[in-house]
């Protein structure tokens, strides 16, 4: 398959930025301070690889942990197929979601000392990183490579020349971070595996979930009966999630949903 697609019609995504196939993104690790907790998400690889990988790793170290095989899978996203919308960033590989349970998009729920030190994390990224959460409909979860990174099919000088800097030892960021650490193995959740045809109240549990993390593509009849609406809104939540795409709500889906 080729590096590049067109992804809803759109042969570039929002920040300029070619839309683009898996095969040529790569999957990043930011491993935590015990090697235990650690996140996992796939970007765009090349000098935009380096940047974005600095900045998770700049995040969780600054911010917040992330922590997505804290429980075998989780919430930080990154490179997508699909998407609810037809320009984003994740279609180019160019944008991440870090703890999307925690901020809801449409929502600003995060704190004020957060939001400062993430302003921090902004300004030493040189503005090449552009944060969802100055977009008019807020998404806090949300970063990406912003206007000006992009040049052609690849990166601009300057995303070269700032993962250069990056490479070369600039805020420490890179050093001794390349294997993937191990993963541990999941423990069991609690609810049951659903797919089209189940009812019942686990099937309401999902229903209402759905419509309150997804709430911008969730918008599903809580009448506790897994119909083809359903499994299209699980379709795309494992799509995001880089998860297997069966419309079926298995261990590693509730995960995502934050079921233990
Ligand atoms: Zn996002």
């Amino acid at each position: 398959m080729s590096q590049f697609r067109t992804a809803y019609g759109n042969t570039y995504s929002e920040n300029g930025w070619r839309m683009c196939n898996r095969e040529a993104c790569e999957r990043i690790y930011i491993p935590g301070a015990d090697n235990t907790f650690l996140a996992a998400m796939i970007v765009r690889s090349g000098p935009s690889e380096v940047v974005l990988r600095a900045w998770a790793t700049w995040y969780h170290r600054n911010v917040e942990r992330l922590d997505l095989y804290k429980a075998g899978v989780g919430d930080d996203w990154g490179w997508s197929a699909v998407n609810d919308v037809a320009n984003s960033n994740h279609l180019s590989g160019t944008a991440l979601d870090f703890n999307a349970v925690q901020y809801p998009w449409g929502s600003r729920t995060m704190p004020t000392a957060r939001k400062q030190k993430i302003r921090e994390g902004l300004n030493l990224f040189q503005d090449n990183i552009f944060w969802g959460a100055d977009w008019p409909r807020a998404d806090e979860m949300h970063y990406q490579l912003n206007r000006g990174t992009a040049s052609g099919d690849g990166a601009s000088n300057k995303l070269i020349a700032f993962a250069r800097d990056l490479n070369a030892g600039y805020l420490g960021l890179l050093a001794g971070v390349s294997v993937p650490p191990t993963i541990p193995t999941p423990a069991p959740v609690s609810r049951p595996t659903l797919r089209r045809g189940s009812t019942g109240g686990d099937v309401t549990y999902l229903q209402g979930l759905l419509n309150r993390m997804f709430a911008s593509y969730s918008k599903l009849i809580v009448d506790g009966d897994f119909g083809p609406a359903t499994e299209s809104v699980v379709r795309q939540v494992q799509s995001r999630s880089n998860l297997a795409v069966d419309g079926i709500v298995g261990p590693a889906t509730w995960r995502v949903l934050g079921v233990k």
